[in-house]
């Protein structure tokens, strides 16, 4: 894996340890040698993953729409901040760049990535691994939803199965490494960047 995709919240959120583990996935990024994707803001958990990284030595990318950026919210110190024109185009090209998808704890904008992202890869556009960091049992109601569309027929459990749920960033980077992806939806044989 050579680069990831960090999704986070753009609030610090109430639990001092989100924004520990986000300065720990940072630093755990970079020491692996792996680029930090992600939403090129400089507030919340995604600020604080991207100080970290930078502050570690790591390559940090953003992707961000010229009007967030214009709102003096990005990150001035990256290695490369690419300005989109939408949100959609932004969502695409952090798909693009990266090589899997890990959220920590964040609000509607981290679950609306990680979804577009689980959606591609189960109908095989991508081959990308996609997970959570579960601090504090962040994610475990979500868990739970996601489980309810396997036992009410919306989905086969091998898609649930796929996601990745680890305690720790450190966890999660391992079984990215060692994840293998379940056979598309329709059939269809994975092609990178399908999208
Ligand atoms: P949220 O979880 O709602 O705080 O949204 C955070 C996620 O959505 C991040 O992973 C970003 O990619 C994106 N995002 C939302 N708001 C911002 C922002 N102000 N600056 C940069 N990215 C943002």
């Amino acid at each position: 894996m050579n680069s990831l995709c960090v999704y986070c919240g753009s609030s610090p959120g109430t639990d001092p340890g989100f924004m520990e583990e986000a300065r720990i996935a940072g630093g755990l990024l970079a020491k692996a040698g792996i680029t930090l994707v992600y939403g090129g803001g400089r507030v919340g958990l995604m600020g604080a993953v991207a100080d970290a990284a930078l502050a570690a030595g790591g390559r940090v990318v953003g992707v961000m729409p010229a009007d967030l950026v214009s709102q003096e919210i990005a990150h001035t110190g990256l290695s490369d901040l690419h300005v989109v024109n939408s949100m959609h185009e932004r969502k695409w090209k952090m798909a693009e760049l990266a090589d899997g998808f890990l959220c920590l704890p964040g609000g509607p904008g981290t679950f609306e990535e990680i979804f577009e992202q689980w959606t591609w890869a189960l109908l095989g556009f991508h081959a990308k691994p996609c997970g959570f960091v579960n601090l504090g049992g962040y994610y475990d109601l979500l868990r739970g939803t996601i489980q309810q569309m396997a036992d009410k027929g919306f989905i086969a459990q091998q898609y649930v199965d796929m996601l990745i749920y680890a305690d720790t960033t450190a966890e999660a980077l391992e079984r990215f490494e060692a994840y293998v992806p379940p056979p598309p939806k329709w059939g269809v044989a994975p092609v990178e960047q399908r999208y």
